[in-house]
């Protein structure tokens, strides 16, 4: 597996960031579990280290009918979720389902990555919240439990709730001093993404 790792590393900040901690040579699986272990071990150093004015990470679904919206309504101000455009202010994680991907137990193989990922973004930009948005009409929802709850509103918008409560309830063990607030987000009579509700409330980012 490694053997597909041993091209030019990769030139984003982050990935320029570890590289600058020693760990380019280990491999990309070596970069993983290291970054993981350190990241764990040492968050608060880095953070006062990060001077971006970084604010937060974007967690949401792959699905590609929903970037345009979420990316939309993530550079302008939202009362109750952030006060100032986000954009250039965020980092983001994308998997199916968003938060339903990080908690629901068919996705289960994913949550470790998920959650280096976001050791990795606390140490290396000083973040303070974990943005959540997730979506109606999710195909992930269907394959993590179901289409009968898919089709369901209603059931479809608990789904999408008790994991972003249950990703708030496990926030609280691994990185306690992020904020958090989930998002939902629903399609109008045109089936464009426009109805936004809050799913896990959290304090407005400034
Ligand atoms: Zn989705």
């Amino acid at each position: 597996m490694t053997e597909l790792f041993r091209g030019p590393p990769c030139a984003c900040a982050t990935c320029s960031d570890l590289i600058g901690q020693g760990l380019a040579r280990r491999g990309f699986l070596g970069l993983l579990t290291a970054s993981a272990a350190s990241l764990a071990l040492a968050p608060v150093t880095a953070r006062a280290q990060s001077s971006g004015g970084y604010k937060a990470m974007l967690l949401s679904c792959v699905d590609p009918r929903t970037q345009a919206p979420i990316a939309d309504w993530m550079n302008k101000p939202v009362p109750q979720s952030h006060a100032t455009s986000l954009l250039g202010k965020y980092s983001q994680f994308t998997f199916a389902g968003g938060a339903v991907g990080a908690i629901a137990p068919a996705f289960a193989a994913w949550r470790e990555t998920f959650w280096a990922n976001l050791a990795a973004t606390v140490s290396l930009h000083g973040i303070g919240t974990l943005l959540v948005v997730d979506h109606s009409d999710c195909g992930a929802v269907g394959i993590a439990y179901g289409d009968a709850v898919k089709k369901d509103p209603r059931q479809e918008l608990a789904a999408h709730r008790n994991c972003a409560l249950e990703l708030r309830q496990q926030l609280l063990t691994r990185q306690p001093q992020l904020a958090f607030q989930a998002w939902y987000v629903d399609r109008d009579a045109d089936r464009n993404f426009t109805k936004w509700q809050v799913l896990a409330g959290g304090p407005e980012i400034p």
